[in-house]
């Protein structure tokens, strides 16, 4: 007797590139192995009302290379009330479901937590550009949101090259700076700001002024949503620079897109990974990639302390921007 017969899987929170091919790998995998894997749409919303499809080997035909997801994704605020997590419990039971696999944010791990305590068996997958999932190196989308910041902010210079400007570039990540950083140190940004670290804004502008006067004709600053108020930022550092700057918000484009290669990857792996961990009755786990390998770990690490920031790469992005 396998421990599991019947699975579903469910995207939740922000939409993230590979989303798609996790949805693939778990609903192939799974009837792969004789499973019934069914959808559910809409996230928790869909869950508390029901909305689950039985998933065919079509259903999850043309979609590896589309971001997004086919499953759609949502908030929902009633997860977060007993009655509305009862619900969602009552549905997987009510049909015979098995165990449910989550993709999305460290919220959406929060919310499966809580199902889990009513008795149903989860599984996390970090699905979320932001890469801010304790427990692991990589989330599904990452990878893809950092390209897409590259291709952005090299359009961008080529205006801020002929007008000879710093261009202020926020870019996406809630608390975390991972994508300002990995972004930033590939594009050679002047100076990046990160919420991690703390910033002064007079030895930002020295170091503008510095370029200014060796002759540099433009200058990108990269700053993570969570670093502060960039338009305070920005006049600040207009006053305490004298030099003109100009901010672009790159904002929600950097969720879409077709995922690229490495989160496609990490979504086949990883929804693979959590089919056979289903199938060994493990549950209450995450799946994470952690030094080259995609392996299981148990689902609380996601919200234990904070993995430790990556200071070398940002030591390397100054020294490399003096
Ligand atoms: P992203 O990082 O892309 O924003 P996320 O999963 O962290 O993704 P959240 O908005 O934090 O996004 O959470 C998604 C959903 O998960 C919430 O709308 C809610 O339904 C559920 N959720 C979050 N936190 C909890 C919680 N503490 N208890 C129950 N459900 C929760």
């Amino acid at each position: 007797m396998k421990p599991v017969q019947k699975i579903a899987v469910l995207t939740s929170g922000g939409d993230a590139p590979g989303m798609n091919a996790a949805i693939r790998a778990v609903v192939r995998k799974g009837i792969f192995h004789g499973l019934k894997v069914y959808g559910v749409f809409h996230g928790y919303n869909g869950l508390i009302r029901g909305e689950l499809r039985e998933m065919k080997l079509g259903s999850v035909a043309d979609i590896v290379h589309r971001g997004g997801t086919i499953l759609k994704t949502a908030r929902c605020d009633e997860m977060f009330t007993e009655e509305g997590q009862r619900e969602a419990a009552h549905q997987l039971l009510d049909k015979g479901i098995d165990a449910l696999v989550v993709i999305g944010g460290d919220g959406s791990y929060r919310g499966a937590q809580t199902l889990s305590k009513l008795g149903i068996n989860v599984i996390g997958l970090p699905g979320t550009i932001d890469n801010d999932i304790v427990g692991t190196d990589l989330t599904i989308g990452f990878d893809t949101a950092v390209n897409t910041v590259v291709d952005a902010v090299s359009k961008l210079r080529d205006t801020a090259t002929s007008h000879e400007r710093t261009f202020l570039v926020e870019v996406m990540g809630r608390n975390c700076g991972d994508i300002a950083l990995r972004a930033g140190l590939a594009i050679g940004a002047e100076s990046i700001l990160i919420p991690e670290i703390s910033f002064d804004l007079k030895e930002i502008s020295e170091k503008l002024l510095r370029g200014y006067h060796r002759g540099k004709n433009h200058s990108i600053i990269i700053v993570a949503e969570g670093a502060g108020n960039i338009w305070d930022i920005s006049s600040e550092l207009q006053e305490v620079s004298g030099l003109d700057n100009r901010v672009t918000i790159l904002g929600h484009i950097q969720r879409g897109g077709a995922p690229s290669a490495m989160d496609a990857l990490l979504g086949a792996t990883m929804g693979s990974k959590a089919v056979e961990v289903l199938m060994e009755g493990k549950f209450e786990v995450m799946i994470s990639y952690s030094n080259n390998q995609v392996i299981e770990r148990p689902l609380e690490i996601a919200f234990g302390p904070k993995d430790s920031f990556d200071q070398k790469l940002y030591d390397l992005a100054n020294e490399l921007a003096i």
